[in-house]
């Protein structure tokens, strides 16, 4: 494998785990999207980068800024209805007055030969429970079933557990105080929820330890078997399976990409190499 490769996230290994041949075209030999990736194309970037806002436009009402002032900014159809869910969300907004909120934070720490790296939408610390939120804005609600085998579930929790302590007075977070909630912008009063217990956080890191060796040792990265894996991935050219492009809203839950270039490495906290 090549040495130039130092960090893994929940998009790495879920690309790695979905097809090994994805994981080296993206992470290894970062190769730009040679496909549309969906149809309609323009309508899916524009999906894309309203999340996108939306999650800016959280995070500045998280850190202080009045509802009516970031709620100016919601200014397209789709924004305007999540900033509507997202305000008559009763539970989020108690959320500042009692908790200890970090939005946006990156958090890391060392898995095996690399270092393991996510960036949380919130950690909000009230007592001794602390709750993680991701939000999504999906066009369809995932299965709860589906997300809970997904690497971001088992990845945030985990990392939690394993780099969280400055988060926590020092001490490190027991997985039984951890929650993470999935929480949907079209779909406000579904959330998914995850709770966390000891045994699992075991099960999830020496999962992550030993898909990290595997990775490192690795010589070959095969294509899936799977070819509904290929429907949405932007590599179909690469590896003659079709250029036909998948529809968007199946497409957005199989690819989501949180790319290590939006990490700011400078905030990354608590465990060093
Ligand atoms: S097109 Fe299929 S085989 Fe090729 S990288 Fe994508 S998922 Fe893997």
């Amino acid at each position: 494998m090549s040495d130039q490769l130092n960090t893994l996230s929940q998009s790495s290994l879920q690309d790695y785990h979905d097809c090994p041949r994805r994981f080296e075209l993206r992470y290894l030999q970062h190769l730009a999207y040679p496909a549309i990736e969906t149809e309609p194309a323009l309508e899916n970037e524009k999906h894309q980068q309203e999340g996108e806002y939306f999650h800016r436009l959280v995070q500045q009402h998280l850190i202080g800024i009045p509802a009516e002032q970031v709620g100016k900014l919601a200014n397209t159809p789709n924004l305007q209805r999540w900033w509507e869910n997202y305000l008559s969300a009763k539970d989020l907004m108690g959320l500042r007055d009692q908790s200890k909120l970090y939005a946006e934070t990156t958090l890391s720490a060392p898995l095996g030969k690399f270092r393991l790296v996510a960036k949380y939408d919130l950690i909000a610390v009230s007592g001794d429970r602390v709750v993680i939120y991701d939000w999504k804005t999906y066009r369809k609600r995932p299965k709860s079933d589906w997300l809970n085998v997904r690497w971001q579930t088992r990845v945030y929790r985990a990392l939690l557990v394993q780099a969280g302590a400055h988060l926590n007075g020092g001490k490190s977070f027991a997985p039984e105080q951890i929650e993470m909630i999935y929480w949907f912008a079209d779909f406000p009063n579904d959330p998914a929820r995850f709770a966390y217990k000891a045994d699992q956080f075991k099960r999830d890191w020496d999962a992550l330890t030993k898909i990290s060796d595997e990775i490192k040792t690795a010589s070959d990265f095969p294509k899936t078997d799977d070819t509904s894996k290929c429907n949405y991935c932007p590599y179909r050219s690469y590896c003659n399976r079709g250029i036909r492009a998948g529809d968007a809203a199946d497409a957005e839950l199989e690819t989501e990409a949180e790319e290590l270039f939006d990490i700011n490495f400078e905030q990354i906290g608590e465990i060093a190499f």
